[in-house]
């Protein structure tokens, strides 16, 4: 079977130069010329080469936000101006979305038709719905209480809360950019983003776009390099006023302690072992379709997938069997060949963690009940669409993010508190409950402590839905009206008349 996708001559360029930084409004080298490698991951090898931003890039990348937001060149534009200008973004993101996608395919791993169906139109509408904020972002008036006898004229007014740095992972690099950048240029924040040293590709073209579009230099700038340096290096900056980080847990945390020195504002991503509750009266066919494609989508790099099953007893078997079909059906391979229906992991380095996961849930006494292995398939970074049964909550592979195609199955009886079940994670990211019962359906969606529910469905996406988690998911929103409000400060002004 050889349905290898045709890379496009402007792709092979693109991929043939070294990914560049963006500083200032120009595209330049690392100073020192430091170069990483850049892997396919239905591949194993090299397809790019990335700049590695030195601490001095960092420094004038800084400082380059904090210039153009001084100057007031973004902030000093008018609303309508800078909607005109994400708008913009939106047409070329959609102009470019072939090109677009087939980097996301090559870098990430996606597969080409939900890059370009999927991610790319995503992407393009998160930039529309914030070019609508723009003109929309208000105050309010207050009355004074305290002071009998005089006269005063009180109001809010929302500001941008300066220079943003935004680092995301590599699960989603073009949607996980889109959500931050759009809403910090809406605010009218100055920007630099960090993407994974894993996925460059699609945000440096992201970059052409947005100056193409005519952000303002300076406005946004893209620094490639690692988290532990460039990411650190932000996160602890004190020219930082904000930092929004999507991310791991462990990670997460040091952002907060990097936070700490000017006490920026900090918004946080972060993981999920995120439940699927299904009752005996759900429609059970949907509902398996649903529980599989919420955990192997993406291969189950997806920070809300749906990896901690709970079953009612009188049809656990049959919906296990159910996944487990569908799972041995999956054809897990390149992304790059539309015959397949699952990627690669995204590193060999994550491949080995989800592995060593996997391995643990056995020797914890867990069974695996179909996959569990990994596939030599032409040095690309695969693993089996896994289902385990007959574990609990002390086992590792339940407690744990796996952030790989791998669910853990639990039966439950009516005797079973099966909100205290779901509730029962460190995490509070997602959970979805699949009944026909909407009284069932809404007391239960209420009783888990997480921040998206979702009722005989689970992962719907949608700009206007804020995104994010309670406990050690993470802090603030992403999406909606929300997410902009936390590129803003709020300022109180009190007149006497
Ligand atoms: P990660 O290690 O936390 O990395 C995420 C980003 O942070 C990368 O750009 C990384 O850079 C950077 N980074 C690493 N160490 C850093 C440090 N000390 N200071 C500043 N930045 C640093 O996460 P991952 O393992 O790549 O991604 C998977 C995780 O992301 C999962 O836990 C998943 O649940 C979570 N996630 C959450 C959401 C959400 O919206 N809630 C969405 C997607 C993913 P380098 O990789 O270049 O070193
Ligand atoms: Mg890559």
């Amino acid at each position: 079977m050889s349905n290898t996708f045709q890379i496009s001559p402007g792709v092979q360029q693109r991929m043939g130069r070294v990914q560049p930084l963006l500083i200032d409004g120009e595209w330049r080298e690392a100073q020192g010329g430091a170069t990483t490698d850049v892997y396919g991951p239905s591949c194993g090898s090299v397809i790019s080469k990335a700049a590695s931003a030195s601490d001095a890039d960092t420094e004038l990348a800084v400082a380059a936000a904090r210039r153009s937001f001084d100057s007031g060149v973004w902030t000093g534009m008018t609303p309508a101006a800078r909607a005109k200008i994400l708008w913009k973004v939106a047409d070329l993101l959609e102009a470019y979305s072939a090109e677009i996608a087939e980097l996301e395919m090559l870098d990430a791993g996606k597969f080409y038709s939900s890059a370009k169906e999927g991610e790319v139109p995503f992407a393009a509408e998160c930039f529309r719905y914030y070019a609508g904020w723009c003109t929309k972002i208000e105050g309010t008036t207050k009355q004074i209480s305290t002071v009998p006898g005089q006269d005063f004229h009180v109001y809010t007014q929302r500001e941008a809360v300066g220079v943003a740095a935004l680092i995301v992972p590599w699960n989603g690099p073009l949607v996980q950019a889109a959500w931050k950048i759009a809403p910090a240029l809406a605010a009218g924040c100055s920007c630099i983003l960090k993407p994974a040293a894993e996925t460059p590709l699609s945000t440096v073209r992201l970059g052409e776009i947005l100056i193409e579009a005519g952000v303002p230099a300076g406005v946004f700038n893209l620094l490639l390099g690692d988290g532990p340096g460039v990411g650190q290096a932000l996160a602890a900056h004190p020219d930082v006023d904000k930092i929004s980080f999507t991310g791991s847990t462990q990670v997460g945390k040091r952002i907060v302690n990097a936070a700490q020195g000017n006490l920026k504002k900090v918004s946080l991503e972060l993981g999920g072992k995120s439940p699927i509750v299904i009752f005996d009266d759900a429609n059970i066919e949907e509902a398996i379709v649903g529980a599989a494609q919420a955990i192997f989508s993406n291969a189950g790099q997806v920070c809300v997938a749906g990896s901690r099953l709970y079953v009612q007893a009188s049809v656990y078997e049959q919906v296990v069997t159910g996944i487990a079909d569908i799972a041995k059906q999956m054809r897990v391979g390149a992304s790059t060949d539309p015959e397949h229906n699952m990627g690669p992991l995204i590193s060999e380095k994550h491949l080995n963690a989800v592995s060593k996961m996997i391995d643990q849930g056995v020797a914890e006494g867990g069974v695996i009940v179909t996959g569990g292995g990994r596939l030599e398939l032409g040095g690309g970074y695969f693993v089996e669409p896994t289902v385990f049964s007959d574990v609990n909550h002390s086992m590792s592979i339940v407690k744990d993010e796996v952030f790989g195609p791998v669910l853990v199955a639990m039966p439950f009886t009516e005797s079973d508190d099966i909100v205290a079940l779901a509730n029962d994670s460190e995490y509070g990211l997602a959970a979805s409950v699949w009944t026909q019962d909407i009284g069932k359906a809404h007391k239960t969606a209420a009783a888990i402590r997480a921040g998206l529910l979702w009722i005989n469905c689970h992962g719907i996406p949608d700009m206007a839905v804020p995104f994010g988690g309670y406990k050690q998911s993470g802090w603030g929103r992403e999406n909606g009206y929300e997410a902009l409000l936390q590129y803003t400060e709020l300022k109180s002004v009190v007149a006497k008349l």
